[in-house]
């Protein structure tokens, strides 16, 4: 690099800095504006990013003790979205968001993805409804980028097969929503004789919510001839990145001034490096957050090969969902991606992992059930290193029951009214307008007797193991 390309280079970094100074000086002014922060910022100057580093972590416990108005910067009447993330203690984080912080977040979305978000394309939208997510893609389809249909997966009224023959009738080729899904969706699928390949038209699954290693990635690209987009975000901050052709996840530096502390200091960490993912939101207008200990543990990697120069990093799961197993930390990105490898190496997508004292169960589902597990064992050492593993392969349906799942109860608009005189149904009761439980055959009630007393004694037994041990 000659003398000239380095000026210009220092002097391009000198220009970012100073934006990112102008945007976080933009994001203190308005956040002065909430009860949660108006005592701090009343007289903080931001001469440099060394200032913005001092600012004290903003936690989550502090987000809820604020109250249900505490981060509400701007009045009631430019508010047109509140959102509530429960938190695992049970304690609610309350968002209030603008109109134009909602069109700014969707606006990112679908210019990041031009090519899943244009025109005519058809979008089964099964994020939850009080996920921000599920929102950001109506936007998104609002604004060009498609058709949405608003199916969110907690809705009574789309149960998982229904939405798969929504998918089927619409010719639906995107879906949007929790990784979970398309493995539930593919077993589906193959239940009903179908070939997810060949008789359902979605090409790409945009998901997020849970960790989503690259082996579950490609396992769902196979289930489904696919490509797989991970998304991520919270309530609280809105989106946070999106993945890139090399599955990387690139941060949306517009949207959000990302940090990744130490887990046990406040210092920034080295490329390859696990820490903390301090997040302080950029434009947002109706709760902005200052410098927020989202309790994400994300790994901080390399620029990306695709070119992207924006950060990228690997979400490894919540801080407090860390695990040790004989001496060893784990995240749940790491018990997932190994248990998905373990599944994989015997062609099974669905898994479900026990945690024990002594060991740690990994149940796969196979229609192979002769065999031993042992690849699977295998394979699960290599991602975990030397501890106690035990692979327990069970027949189809034991760990995920479609039959059940496709025997969901029937679900009605509330009628206040019934009249008998009329062909159909003959009610006495709202309640029962509401909903009609599958009435079973006497050999399906009897195979799924059977199944739940397979799984009870099972629990059982780990039960009394688990008596036992910590006695
Ligand atoms: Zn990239």
């Amino acid at each position: 690099m000659d003398m000239a390309d380095s000026r210009t280079t220092s002097q391009e970094a000198s220009t970012a800095g100073e934006d990112k100074l102008v945007a976080l000086r933009a994001t203190l002014a308005q956040a002065g504006k909430s009860a949660l922060y108006a005592d701090s910022f009343r007289n903080l100057r931001l001469d440099s990013l060394e200032d913005f580093r001092k600012i004290p972590l903003t936690t989550r416990a502090e987000l809820q003790s604020a109250g249900i108005d505490g981060t509400r910067a701007a009045p009631i009447e430019e508010i047109c979205h509140y959102g509530v993330s429960s938190g695992t203690t049970g304690a609610a984080n309350s968002t209030w968001l603008t109109a134009e912080d909602l069109e700014k977040n969707a606006r990112a979305m679908r210019e990041r993805h031009p090519e899943i978000f244009s025109p005519g394309k058809i979008i089964l939208n099964r994020f939850p409804f009080m996920a921000a997510p599920a929102h950001l893609i109506q936007l998104v389809a609002q604004q060009g980028g498609g058709v949405s249909i608003p199916a969110g997966n907690i809705n009574w009224d789309v149960p998982f097969p229904k939405a798969l023959d929504l998918a089927i009738a619409t010719g639906a080729s995107v879906f949007a929503g929790l990784p979970l899904e398309p493995l539930v969706l593919a077993q589906i699928a193959r239940s009903r004789g179908l070939d997810p390949v060949a008789d359902v038209k979605l090409d790409t699954f945009f998901l997020g919510g849970a960790p989503l290693p690259p082996v579950l990635q490609r396992r769902i690209e196979r289930d489904w001839g696919a490509r797989v987009i991970e998304l991520y975000g919270s309530t609280e901050t809105m989106l946070l990145g999106t993945a890139c052709s090399e599955r990387s996840l690139h941060i949306e530096t517009d949207l959000v001034f990302c940090e990744i502390l130490g887990v046990d200091s406040d210092e920034p960490v080295d490329i390859g490096e696990e820490g903390r993912f301090i997040v302080t939101t950029l434009g947002l207008q109706g709760s902005p957050l200052v410098r927020l200990d989202t309790g994400d543990l994300v790994r901080r990697l390399a620029p990306c090969a695709c070119g992207d120069p924006r950060q990228t990093i690997i979400v490894l799961g919540r801080g407090v969902d860390v695990c040790e197993i004989e001496g060893k930390r784990l995240h749940s990105y790491e018990l997932i991606e190994a248990a998905a490898s373990a599944a994989d190496v015997v062609d099974s997508s669905v898994f479900f992992t026990v945690i024990l004292p002594d060991r740690l169960i990994v149940r796969i589902e196979t229609d192979r059930p002769g065999r031993s597990g042992q690849d699977s064992s295998d394979a699960l050492r290599a991602q975990l290193g030397d501890i106690r593993v035990e692979i327990e392969l069970v027949p189809v349906n034991s760990i995920l029951d479609v039959e059940h799942l496709s025997r969901s109860p029937t679900v009605y608009k509330p009628v206040m009214i019934s009249d008998w005189r009329r062909p159909g149904r003959h009610l006495i009761s709202i309640s029962q307008s509401m909903m009609e439980w599958p009435s079973l055959s006497g050999r399906e009630a009897l195979r799924w007797a059977l199944r739940s007393l397979r799984s009870s004694l099972r629990s059982r037994k780990l039960a009394r193991e688990l008596r036992r041990s910590t006695r």
